[in-house]
């Protein structure tokens, strides 16, 4: 009996140590979306309202839970967060550091890559971000890691899709508050016209204008 009893302290204790991630934008600022107050009231609901609902008022127990991230504002199922022991805290900020310092020297500048797209390379909302402008949409991807700091820089990418670091809106036309905030105006006002060749010509003017700084090889997840 005490052997069992040490051991399920030991796997509570485990449990503890972990903390759920966004895999998005990686913040831990996350909150659980659907409580299972929410669904008792619900299964109430069911068995009051529904004809025969007493049958089903299981569902909304089994449907899956869902966190959202408070950062970024993507919602997942809890077994789409990523998870991380407390303790490996100190190995993730040392590594947060090396990535900042390795990218330090791109910050602000334009990049283009092996599919001749251009994308900006910034630091905000602790993030390090490529703003990626193509034809048909503006859209921000984090870099996860960098592999080859000579050029042509090797990265890897991941989409961020949530609301709260959306870069802009109206079908791409109409830049949003965050997303004037990562370009400067002469940079906006070559994205903000009602071309629909909108990264092609970003492309050109950059090339012209001699503002395209590296080249990129990217191992992306960018367009997921
Ligand atoms: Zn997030």
């Amino acid at each position: 009996m005490s052997v069992l009893h040490i051991e399920g302290l030991a796997s509570n204790r485990k449990e503890r140590l972990k903390v759920s991630i966004c895999p998005e934008c990686m913040s831990d600022n996350i909150d659980q979306r659907s409580s299972i107050a929410l669904r008792v009231v619900c299964a109430l609901i069911l068995i009051v309202f529904v004809p025969l609902g007493i049958f089903i008022a299981w569902v909304p127990f089994v449907l899956p839970i869902i966190y959202q991230c408070n950062k970024c504002g993507v919602s997942k199922r809890k077994e789409e967060m990523e998870t991380m022991d407390w303790r490996d805290k100190e190995t993730f900020t040392d590594e947060y550091q090396m990535l900042e310092q390795r990218l330090l020297p791109y910050f602000n500048t334009w990049i283009e890559d092996q599919d001749n797209q251009v994308a900006k390379l910034i630091k905000a909302e602790s993030l390090f971000l490529l703003l990626y402008v193509t034809n048909e949409q503006i859209t921000l991807h984090r870099i996860k890691e960098i592999d080859e700091v000579e050029l042509p820089l090797r990265l890897h990418t991941v989409h961020l899709t949530g609301n709260h670091l959306k870069v802009a809106r109206n079908n791409y036309l109409t830049l949003t508050e965050f997303g004037k905030k990562l370009l400067t105006d002469e940079e906006a006002a070559m994205i903000h016209n009602e071309e629909t060749k909108r990264g092609t010509k970003l492309r050109d003017w950059l090339r012209v204008e001699d503002r395209i700084a590296h080249i990129a090889d990217l191992q992306s997840e960018k367009m997921a």
